[in-house]
């Protein structure tokens, strides 16, 4: 039989990392000879959801277990987590849940794109592993259950990603990552897009480190397991390596995302919207850069926050009645309308602008001067009138590309597909 585990909510800000709690007791089953069915799972959940972890994220094992087994195999999970589990951070109250099914039952992978795209709470867990029969163990509150339930349901139908993760031994943890930055320059060329994540291509800047204290060294995000591999073995570190992983996971796949429209979006969830810019892009205090969108129901801000850097610059150029799809997190502060957080945008459609020119003076050669709305023009030099209507309009150039823009890696959210994994898969 198969039993699937699950576990989430171990982690704090201080340190410690879901997955590192998964890959310990990966390792430990398999030291007691228990066979793990396929790759381990690495769930991202909802990232807008206001009551979620650090990495919001959960893991889950396949174990194969006959029934004599099974009490062993949970005592070594639940010992694992409660060893690893940061259970004296207040707001760290994880949960493990273990489920023996051939197939995921279609309410419980319901269940699982909810915790991934919207809000649930934990008696909602509670309820369904009750109905459907999965045990759950809860430490402290146990919030950790609703996605350890989550990732236990997680099938992978649409997409999925790999990531390898290497991780640092107890004495440095905390202290600076020693990787040869060259080595990872050179495993980029030769494994990207394969693998994907691993420079920032505006900044030069290695992304596959994360800056947390937590057990992490690096991860490595690929299309398939074997990249992910080759990769790592590319990869030049002078520190230890205690242990390492391959974790299947919706990372990169835009599985936030549903598609909306204005007029049905909630907060703390994530949306794809289409529409034409009805307000133009203004820079707010902070660098912020905010335009207005407007479909058949509604209209929506959409922010394109300082950290997406030059990403801004992409958004500054739109003009009222382009047509673009937007993607991205909705959020509600206290007495302000919705705002679309901007993760990408795809631009379709760029409208004509014009330049409103005056009239020339054919005898002095030098545009006339506009005497006010509707009431013409006259030349400063020699006094000729025109009349209303004798002015001019240019096409003024475009200079925003159609297509897809993305904010830089550093402002990615985990969900996020990036462009690079956009052109090989089908379209979100
Ligand atoms: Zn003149």
């Amino acid at each position: 039989m198969i039993v699937r585990v699950g576990v989430d909510d171990t982690d704090s800000k201080h340190g410690m990392c879901t997955t590192y709690v998964g890959t310990v007791i990966a390792d430990k089953l398999r030291a007691h000879a228990f066979d793990l069915n396929g790759y381990p799972k690495l769930v991202r959940l909802n990232p807008n959801w206001h009551l979620k972890t650090r990495g919001n994220c959960a893991i889950s094992l396949h174990v194969e277990c006959d029934g004599s087994r099974i009490s062993d195999m949970k005592e070594l999970v639940l010992e694992t987590v409660r060893e690893l589990a940061e259970l004296q951070c207040e707001t760290t109250n994880p949960g493990v849940v273990f489920y023996g099914c051939d197939r995921v039952p279609r309410e419980l992978k319901k269940f699982s794109k909810m915790v991934i795209q919207s809000v649930v709470e934990i008696e909602d867990a509670e309820r369904l592993a009750q109905r459907i029969g999965a045990e759950y163990c809860k430490f402290k509150l146990g919030r950790g259950i609703v996605g350890a339930l989550a990732a236990v349901g997680e099938t992978f139908e649409e997409d999925s990603t790999y990531e390898l993760l290497a991780y640092r031994t107890p004495g440095f943890r905390g202290k600076k990552r020693m990787i040869d930055a060259n080595s990872v320059h050179e495993m980029d060329e030769k494994t990207f897009p394969r693998t994907f994540d691993n420079i920032d291509r505006n900044t030069g800047e290695i992304r596959i480190t994360p800056h947390t204290p937590c057990p992490v060294l690096f991860g490595i995000r690929s299309q398939d397991p074997g990249s992910a591999l080759e990769a790592f073995h590319l990869v030049r570190v002078n520190e230890p390596v205690e242990r390492w992983i391959i974790y299947q996971t919706n990372q990169a796949t835009d599985a936030h995302l549903v598609k909306s429209t204005i007029s049905n979006l909630s907060p703390f969830r994530s949306a794809i919207l289409s529409g034409s810019i009805s307000q133009r892009p203004r820079i707010i205090p902070g660098g912020h850069v905010i335009f207005n969108l407007r479909d058949e129901g509604g209209e929506i801000s959409c922010a394109a926050y300082e950290p997406t850097r030059r990403f801004r610059d992409v958004i500054r150029k739109l003009e009222v009645g382009d047509s673009v799809r937007v993607f991205g997190g909705i959020r509600k502060r206290q007495g302000l309308p919705l705002t679309l957080n901007l993760e990408k945008i795809e631009v379709a459609n760029l409208t004509k602008i014009y330049v409103k020119k005056n009239p020339i003076c054919a005898v002095c050669n030098k545009r006339a001067k506009s005497e006010g709305k509707s009431k013409g023009y006259q030349c400063e030099i020699c006094g000729r009138r025109f009349p209303p209507g004798s002015e001019t309009y240019v096409e003024k150039p475009r200079e925003l590309e159609i297509g897809l823009h993305e904010v830089p890696p550093r402002a990615r959210r985990h969900l996020a597909r990036p462009l690079a994994r956009m052109i090989s898969h089908k379209r979100a």
